[in-house]
């Protein structure tokens, strides 16, 4: 795990110590976290699971807002037990008191799409270029032939690859 992670989870857990004058029981932090959560706060285990892909896509903002987000969801549960909603005000008056950040109750971000590598094959035409896909240059490595329909010339490799 990112030790920036590490050091703002403490981080929080200090400034909700210097606000509620009391301590709190420090999680057990894992950065194992997939899909389109970038963190979950596990009440009653005291752990946090957050999303490394996530983090490494929005990085300035995870540190910013999921952290506190999820750290609040820790600490309001050891204030104030099981009974309180998971975006109600307590956990809402931790957002705002000791992070002072909006309380907003999103735990994820839109998924970015993975750049791709595309293998560029030409023909004889001037602006002949053809973006293949993965699957498909691995097709005419097994003999599988593509031609242009306008020069009627088999497309050919040219070596170039590019991320998209
Ligand atoms: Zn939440
Ligand atoms: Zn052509």
């Amino acid at each position: 795990m990112p030790d920036y992670l590490h050091a703002r989870v403490e981080t929080c857990y200090q400034q909700a110590e210097a606000f509620f004058q009391q301590p709190f029981a420090r999680p057990e932090v894992s950065f194992k976290l997939r899909g389109q959560k970038a963190g979950v706060a596990h009440l009653t285990e005291n752990k946090l699971r957050f999303n490394p892909q996530l983090y490494r896509e929005n990085r300035e903002d995870f540190l910013k807002q999921t952290v506190p987000h999820e750290v609040a969801h820790l600490v309001a549960h050891q204030l104030f037990g099981l009974k309180i909603q998971p975006h109600g005000e307590e956990w809402q008056l931790i957002m705002r008191g000791v992070y002072e950040l909006p309380p907003n109750r999103c735990h994820s971000y839109a998924v970015q799409r993975r750049a791709v590598s595309r293998y560029i094959y030409r023909c004889r035409c001037p602006q002949g270029e053809f973006p293949f896909s993965a699957q498909r240059h691995a097709l005419v490595g097994k003999g599988r032939r593509y031609y242009c329909r306008r020069c009627k010339v088999t497309l050919s490799y040219s070596g170039e690859q590019r991320r998209e």
